[in-house]
């Protein structure tokens, strides 16, 4: 074969080859490479191949080829050539040696091969990588979009490109990106539509991609659009509606080009592409501010309401919680959570119950709900109401979810209500007292007139000749009873009248009820009222306020009483019942024949200030309804079968439930 067909069928190659003598001096390019470069052979043996390699890629292509003649070894190496027109592109440079003569000397051939492409295609999809990481790892919506531009610009270089976001209205574009733009085709505020407003108002508006190929003869927004790009030298605009996921156009991906000029499918292909990725990071950013205004909306909520919320992983005893638990136990929020830190800020009177209910909870994995109290360096104190639902959690461990409250402002306002509560009681006491006094005066003063008499009487005996020793005993004897009797009727009214403080004691309702009946007997017989009683033998003992009990049952006496004043045809009978109530309560009941009740008003009854009575307060019935529910019972009144009503109350025994 001779030269010029070996050339000829380099020349067919489809690619760049070159060969270079064992010193490095080129002594052949093929016509491709020529064609390529725009070189003649000649001008590129010349040493005109060295403004074809990238000044930027120059020295390490040297350093490579040095590298191959001192080794004699092939290799590869990639690099940017400039194309006749001036483009860059990449190529991969491989040589292989060739032994001349004896084998010392070495020719070396090289051929080059296009890409461009691949490279393009790695950077493009490397950038794209760097923007998905950049919304996933929660990127400001304008850096990510003005990054997105950037790697556009720098992909399908010699082009500027803008995003343009919409108001959530879809009729403004709010949000721009783009700094390679003149920043008039950026101005937030612009309007959608088909109007004077150019490309994106028109893409954004028909949900289609607008291209101008060439501004200056474009007949579309000749006022204003075309003439601001002209004068900003721009001659192309392709735009093209930015889609969230719903299909809802969201905003615009804007080309603009020096040149007029119409996109290519490598062009379309990137676009398609680049406003994917601008969806996504929109949505992204929407759902993140979504999420943000929903926790601002949760965190007010907890605040408001004096409630956070916690997570506890029993198996390694993780806890966290959201800022309102931290506010409430006046903790840092960068303090780390541990059950130590939070048993650190328990009342110490309550540790012991806190540990015990939470090592329940981890052995009987099931809801709980206890109150406890705080306790903070300056002595001052927080009730907290915790509630923990048992969840399994994702790995299948036990996690409890829970809030707690702090429920201190509630309890200081039930305790300010129950002193309310119980002074009110002390009146209404003190006022049905008053109704008592005429006959306990009476009852106060008949053993004293006993007394007096009986004094009398042993004075005489003793004075008598001789003294009636016998007699006298007697009589001193029945003194001392009298004397008892009205003491004991003292101590019993001093109790009534003394102020309570809602004491819990174990209570005999019998014994309770005897009490308030001896008080009250002689002023219902006064009123002719007959009182018979059914006291229960197996009554149990009830826990509370014996004289707000006692309270209660003198208030209903005295009503059922007041109730039978009027009645003249039958007789004033008056039955008072205890029972036991069920397993593990007490009932008792006042039934009388008065004028009863109306079934639909009973509960009126119960108001306070409800009263028939020209003197009446109308407050005892709705002070005892309040003493019996505090004591955890009922009191409710209905009317009788026959004529009058009848009053009850429960309460449970003492030792049923907890308190
Ligand atoms: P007061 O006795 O000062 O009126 P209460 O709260 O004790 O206040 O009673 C409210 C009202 O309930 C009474 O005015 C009366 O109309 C009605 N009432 C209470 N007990 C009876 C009863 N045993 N029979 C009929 N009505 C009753």
């Amino acid at each position: 074969m001779g030269s010029t067909e070996v050339s000829r069928i380099v020349d067919a190659i489809p690619g760049l080859a070159w060969s270079c003598d064992p010193d490095g001096n080129f002594d052949y390019f093929n016509q491709r490479w020529c064609e390529y470069s725009g070189m003649s052979m000649a001008d590129a043996c010349e040493g005109g191949w060295r403004d074809a390699i990238h000044p930027d890629d120059f020295e390490q292509v040297f350093q490579w080829g040095r590298e191959r003649r001192r080794t004699g070894q092939a290799g590869e190496v990639e690099a940017r050539l400039r194309r006749s027109d001036g483009e860059f592109r990449w190529f991969v440079i491989s040589t292989e040696p060739q032994r001349e003569d004896a084998g010392t000397r070495v020719r070396w051939f090289g051929q080059q091969t296009d890409i461009d492409d691949r490279k393009r295609a790695e950077a493009i999809l490397a950038g794209q990588k760097r923007l998905l990481e950049m919304v996933a790892g929660g990127c400001s919506l304008t850096v990510v979009l003005e990054e997105l531009c950037a790697l556009f610009e720098d992909t399908a270089r010699g082009c500027h490109c803008s995003v343009s976001l919409l108001d959530p209205t879809g009729t403004r574009f709010q949000v721009c990106a783009g700094v390679s733009i003149p920043a008039s085709f950026r101005v937030p505020g612009r309007l959608v539509g088909t109007g004077e407003q150019g490309p994106c108002a028109l893409a954004a508006y028909t949900k289609e991609q607008v291209i101008s190929t060439d501004v200056a003869t474009e007949t579309r927004w000749q006022i204003a659009w075309c003439p601001l790009a002209l004068a900003h030298g721009l001659r192309a605009c392709w735009s093209t509606p930015i889609s969230s996921r719903g299909g809802r156009v969201i905003g615009t991906f804007a080309v603009y080009l020096d040149e007029p000029s119409a996109p290519t499918p490598f062009h379309q292909d990137l676009i398609a592409q680049f406003t994917h990725i601008a969806g996504i990071a929109n949505e992204r950013a929407q759902n993140e501010a979504a999420l943000r205004r929903s926790e601002a909306f949760l965190a007010e909520a907890q605040y408001l309401s004096s409630t956070g919320s916690f997570s506890w992983k029993v198996t390694t005893d993780e806890v966290s919680w959201s800022e309102e638990v931290y506010r409430i136990y006046g903790f840092r929020e960068i303090v780390p959570v541990t059950m130590k830190l939070a048993l650190s800020r328990t009342h110490p009177e309550d540790i012991a119950q806190v540990s015990e209910l939470m090592d329940r909870a981890r052995r009987e994995r099931r809801d709980f709900q206890f109150e406890y109290r705080l306790q903070f360096r300056d002595a001052s104190v927080k009730y907290l109401h915790v509630v923990g639902r048992a969840t399994p959690s994702e790995e299948g461990q036990l996690e409890y979810i829970g809030a707690i409250q702090d429920v201190t402002e509630r309890r200081r306002s039930e305790e300010a209500l129950g002193k309310v509560r119980s002074e009110l009681a002390h009146v209404t006491r003190v006022t049905s007292l008053g109704a008592l006094t005429a006959s306990i005066a009476h009852e106060v003063n008949q053993p004293l007139a006993g007394i007096i008499t009986n004094a009398n009487t042993c004075l005489r005996m003793l004075a008598a000749e001789p003294p009636n020793i016998e007699g006298a005993f007697e009589t001193a004897r029945r003194t001392i009873r009298d004397g008892n009797r009205a003491s004991d009727v003292i101590i019993r009214l001093r109790q009534l009248f003394a102020k309570t403080d809602g004491s819990t004691d174990s209570v005999d309702l019998n014994e309770a009820t005897r009490e308030v009946i001896a008080l009250s007997q002689s002023e219902l017989q006064r009123s002719g009222v007959i009182l018979r009683t059914d006291l229960a033998d197996d009554l149990p003992l009830v826990t509370g306020d014996r004289v707000q009990l006692q309270q209660v049952i003198l208030n209903l006496l005295l009503n059922a009483s007041d109730a039978m004043i009027e009645i003249d045809c039958r007789p004033r009978q008056l039955l008072v019942t205890t029972r036991r109530n069920g397993d593990d309560g007490v009932r008792l009941s006042v039934r009388d024949l008065g004028v009863g009740i109306n079934p639909e008003e009973v509960n009126k009854l119960f108001d306070a200030f409800y009263t028939t009575k020209s003197t009446g307060m109308g407050i005892g019935l709705s002070v005892s309804r309040s003493i019996i529910e505090s004591h955890r019972g009922h009191l409710w009144a209905a009317a009788n079968d026959g004529p009058g009503a009848t009053f009850s109350f429960s309460l449970p025994a003492a030792g049923s439930g907890t308190r």
